[in-house]
């Protein structure tokens, strides 16, 4: 039965291994591959696509989200069924995934990113390619990737825009060397606030896999090395070259006294970590309330029954519409979305109402 599936599908890769560059050899590193997928909604939905279909050996997708029927118009793996049952992003992308390629192993991981689990992510990948929404996380991601000298594929839209670029430890600078100085800037433009064009999505996505498989087929002389931003309503192009890693640069600068600002920085984290903390979601109308504990979701369940919510369950999640209107999204790893407010004060009051 497998040998006869293999034989179905033996020339599954023929036209990506007549392509000279790639060759078999090049089919075979792909095959050896490892990569991780940060964020699967637009970008990181098409990123997994591309490197399902290519046939990376494994990849690792992660992502806190739902699938929600605003994701539709450009969030290509997820269709009605997906939202109508509240799937998460990851677990609904790694079903339609193992569809389009069953010889990839797809690992899908329901959470938030934090400082606490991306070094577990993260492990012996061989490429992180960025599927975020918010500069934060991407700054926390490439500060990773630079401590495990991982390269880190870049890729950011918002309305009609996007850039791009592949940032290479010992190589390149990093991403807080390239934007940290104004991120809090950048995080005025987002989907959920200027809206997003999905062509622009695909555009920005598309030169991120193709450096990623230039990257894993050996190719590394061939990879652009420039941040690339374009305006697609406009047809507009910009390309800069990157700039080298910078030796002031705990992160790109590889100097000794990294090490020490990594531990400081875990050792913080890990102290908020046992108490009730919060995110406002830019534009989103929601509030992340982390509990710094897991969440029985059977409990959970119960509870919010036989308070007279209406509920949404799956083996994921529980989505509980509450009696001030406001909805609950409630994950086993400790995280409550509020849905309906963008007041953190508020959102913390609700759940520790409802919990
Ligand atoms: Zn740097």
């Amino acid at each position: 039965m497998v040998d006869s599936v293999l034989d179905a599908f033996a020339d599954r890769y023929s036209r990506q291994t007549r392509f000279a560059f790639i060759g078999e050899a090049g089919q075979r590193k792909l095959a050896d591959a490892s990569v991780l997928i940060v964020g699967v909604g637009a970008l990181g939905a098409s990123l997994a696509q591309h490197m399902v279909r290519a046939g990376v050996g494994e990849v690792r997708l992660v992502d806190r989200d739902f699938v929600e029927p605003s994701n539709l118009q450009r969030q290509m793996l997820f269709d009605e069924a997906d939202a109508l049952a509240v799937m998460p992003k990851a677990v609904a992308a790694a079903n339609r995934l193992r569809q389009i390629n069953s010889s990839v192993n797809i690992m899908a991981t329901v959470a938030d990113v934090n400082a606490q689990n991306i070094g577990f992510l993260a492990g012996g990948v061989d490429l992180v390619l960025d599927g975020m929404d918010n500069a934060a996380t991407r700054l926390l991601v490439s500060d990773q990737c630079f401590r495990q000298q991982i390269p880190f594929v870049y890729g950011g839209v918002a309305g009609a825009q996007g850039m791009q670029a592949t940032l290479i430890p010992g190589e390149t600078a990093c991403l807080r060397c390239l934007i940290g100085a104004d991120d809090m800037e950048q995080e005025a433009d987002t989907c959920d606030t200027v809206g997003v064009l999905a062509p622009a999505v695909e555009w920005i996505a598309s030169m991120q896999a193709a450096e990623a498989i230039k990257w894993l087929t050996g190719n590394d002389s061939a990879l652009r090395k420039t941040w690339l931003s374009i305006d697609l309503w406009s047809f507009r192009m910009r390309e800069s070259e990157l700039p080298a890693f910078s030796n002031e640069c705990p992160f790109c600068g590889q100097t000794p006294d990294g090490a020490t600002d990594d531990k400081r920085c875990f050792e913080a984290d890990r102290a908020e970590d046992t108490q009730i903390s919060s995110t406002v979601l830019c534009g989103r109308d929601t509030v992340q309330v982390t509990l710094g504990k897991p969440i029985d979701l059977k409990e959970v369940e119960q509870a919010l029954r036989a308070l007279g919510c209406t509920l949404t369950v799956n083996r994921y999640l529980v989505k509980a519409m509450i009696t001030s209107g406001e909805q609950l999204i409630l994950f086993p790893d400790g995280r409550v979305l509020v849905q309906g407010t963008a007041d953190a004060e508020n959102a913390i009051n609700l759940v520790k109402t409802f919990l």
